[in-house]
């Protein structure tokens, strides 16, 4: 995984990156279980929480604009 990250509390851009994974319930009985990335500031402990299936559809979506040719203007 490959996230810019810059610490909310301490502006610190070393972290270190957890899996997680954590029971979902949506409408109904039926609990899922999903996936989660926490970034973790190695600095102060603050952490993010992304959901892997919503990054897994970012990645899918870049794929897609990959195959379009690219315009790099300030290289
Ligand atoms: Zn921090």
């Amino acid at each position: 995984m490959k996230l810019d990250f810059k610490c909310l509390k301490c502006g610190c851009e070393k972290y270190y990156v957890r899996t997680a994974i954590l029971p979902e319930k949506e409408s109904g009985l039926k609990i899922e279980m999903g996936t989660y990335y926490l970034k973790i500031c190695s600095e102060c402990g603050y952490t993010e929480m992304y959901s892997a299936r919503i990054l897994n559809k970012d990645k899918k979506k870049e794929k897609d604009n990959s195959l379009e040719p690219k315009t790099e203007s300030n290289s």
